[in-house]
């Protein structure tokens, strides 16, 4: 033992007040699972928005499948069981409130989140995403922070 250490020992055998206990050395927690990244559903029919918001969530790791009209989006709802579901109000045939009111009919879509999306900013328009089954609403253009905000609120 060098005479530094012993020294050190010494005061620490002596003096014990000056020398704080050792920190508890705590194992790490298992790593967590890797799970897959969550699945988003979007149903829009104008594809400059498609590929704005994919190519947005894809970079910030989401998964992305597309829907394009309120049909679609209920058939792909439930062959793939998505984590969360944008849904644009005005698309061909089919509309997003619609859809809505189908996915949250079905017992297995009560709980998936749904971000409606809607060009018309008009009085009431927010009461019939809701009522219609949307759990927020943005409206267009859509600010693609605000959206990610939504989303990771929701899930
Ligand atoms: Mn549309």
């Amino acid at each position: 033992m060098t005479r530094e250490k012993f020294r050190y020992t010494l005061d620490k055998v002596q003096h014990p007040e000056q020398f704080p206990a050792t920190a508890l050395i705590i194992a790490p927690n298992p790593p967590i699972e890797a799970t897959s990244p969550p699945l988003i559903l979007l149903a829009e029919d104008n594809e400059a928005n498609i590929a704005t918001i994919s190519s947005y969530l894809g970079a910030r790791g989401y998964r992305l499948i597309v829907a394009r009209n309120g049909r679609e989006a209920v058939s792909l709802a439930k062959a793939q069981h998505p984590d969360l579901i944008i849904m644009d109000i005005q698309m061909p045939g089919m509309d997003g409130l619609e859809a809505m009111r189908l996915l949250r009919a079905d017992g297995k879509f009560l709980h998936t989140p749904i971000v409606a999306l809607t060009a018309l900013a008009m009085p009431g328009d927010r009461e019939n995403c809701i009522s219609a089954g949307a759990n927020e609403y943005l409206t267009k253009p859509v600010k693609l922070k605000l959206l990610v905000e939504t989303i990771k609120h929701l899930i």
